[in-house]
């Protein structure tokens, strides 16, 4: 087992023979999700006037009437996308509506919950506004020339909305990364297609195709191929080609019908293989027509952890991202969990929080890498040091999360 690679030296390399891919500039919209090249600096200030942030009234908090009387003529109506109106006339306010620009002269509002109209134009409050209550001052979020986000930032949603309210359109990130999965083994058939003996339906594919769409990429192919190995050498060859990386599934252990690392071996280069990880051993990353080659175990488990621990985070490279590291929360684990010295082991796992308010977490019953049911009955991978032995109940562990936490 000595020759067996570390997980984080080994993705340490792996991610230092990546490099992000070429720049676009791309309207914001269709960017989403991507990784931006540049540091931005906000072209406008948010928000760009002083505005309400309520349905209320502006006034002057000094207005020498307001402070004797409690009460003002209401002079205006003003609302949101109109211009701001006159400037405000001593003893006067203006009837105001969120998001709508403060008249000249005001410097507060007072919400209409705390007022009540006596005549046609006149109204009493019964509260007194600080200076600059329910007000929203220009540039309070954002003044222009700040920088709102750096290169290597992704594009979600919230930065999206940002950037354009600081007065963005078209912005430079990374080309997403284009990806083929293949899946390799003459067992496999298409989902849902009727089975002979020996035959089982290709599960990895949609799997890997959807884990990869979900880190960012496009998936520009997914292909089935046998284990034949000139089928297999052209399926592979072909696939370099097409992407900006392979993620394969199969053959990349030791059985007779493996070839996929010997043709990775005559046709690119093999930058590593076998990992002292469970499950995942068999993984191989290397290079085929110079484009990053991801080889998978077949085992959808396996396929599945290796995919989160190792290919996502390549993928996030090639995407520009700033960060590539895996999200770990701490955890108490509510039973014992068996392990064996040796292998960094990721079992899965069902996590939720403690009646304590802390996490806490219970290894699914069986951990063999084809079981998929814990795919879906455990919710984490529980990530156990590779020299740890058993651990008691109550031991604390690391665990990474799974999918979507609503359902
Ligand atoms: P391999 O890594 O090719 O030796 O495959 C290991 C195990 O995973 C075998 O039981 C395969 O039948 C299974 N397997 C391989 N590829 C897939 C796939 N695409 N979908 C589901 N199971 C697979
Ligand atoms: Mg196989």
């Amino acid at each position: 087992m000595t020759d067996l690679l570390d997980l984080d030296s080994t993705l340490a390399r792996m991610l230092a023979a990546l490099t992000p891919l070429p720049t676009v500039e791309e309207p914001l919209e269709t960017a989403a999700g991507c990784y931006l090249a540049e540091s931005v600096r906000a072209a406008q200030t948010v928000p760009p006037f002083d505005n309400s942030a309520m349905d209320g009234y502006a006034v002057a908090a000094e207005d020498p009437e307001l402070l004797r009387s409690g009460s003002l003529r209401i002079a205006q109506r003003i609302y949101a996308g109109a211009g701001p109106g006159p400037a405000l006339r001593p003893g006067t306010c203006a009837r105001i509506f969120t998001g709508a620009p403060l008249p000249a002269g005001a410097d507060a509002v007072i919400a209409q919950e705390e007022a009540s109209v006596t005549a046609d134009d006149r109204v009493t409050f019964h509260t007194r506004p600080e200076r600059g209550a329910c007000v929203r001052s220009a540039g309070g979020d954002v003044k222009v020339g700040e920088i709102i986000a750096q290169a290597g930032d992704v594009l979600h949603p919230g930065r999206l909305a940002l950037l354009i309210a600081a007065g963005h359109q078209r912005i430079r990130v990374h080309q997403r990364p284009k990806v083929v999965v293949l899946t390799t083994g003459d067992e496999l058939r298409a989902p849902g297609s009727p089975l002979e003996p020996g035959q089982i339906h290709d599960s990895n594919g949609p799997m890997l195709a959807a884990l990869a769409q979900q880190a960012g990429a496009t998936v520009v192919r997914r292909q089935r191929v046998g284990d034949e190995p000139e089928a297999l050498r052209l399926a592979l060859t072909a696939a370099a080609k097409d992407g900006d990386a392979v993620i394969c599934s199969g053959g990349v252990s030791v059985g007779d019908a493996d070839h996929v690392r010997d043709i990775l071996a005559e046709e690119g280069e093999i930058t590593f293989w076998r990992l002292a990880l469970k499950p995942g051993k068999p993984f191989a990353f290397g290079t085929l027509a110079a484009r990053p080659f991801f080889g998978l175990p077949g085992n959808p488990v396996s396929a599945l952890v290796t995919f989160l621990l190792l290919v996502r985070p390549g993928i996030l490279r090639l995407s520009g991202a700033r960060d590539t590291t895996t999200t770990r929360l701490p955890a108490v684990l509510l039973g014992p969990v068996n392990k064996r010295p040796g292998r960094r082991d990721f079992q899965r796992g069902r996590f939720r929080i403690g009646a304590d308010g802390r996490l806490c977490v219970e290894a699914c019953t069986r951990q063999d890498s084809n079981i998929l049911s814990t795919l879906t009955e455990g919710n984490c991978l529980i990530d156990l040091p590779k020299d740890s032995g058993n651990l008691d109940a109550g031991s604390q562990v690391d665990i990474v999360p799974l999918f979507e936490a609503n359902g």
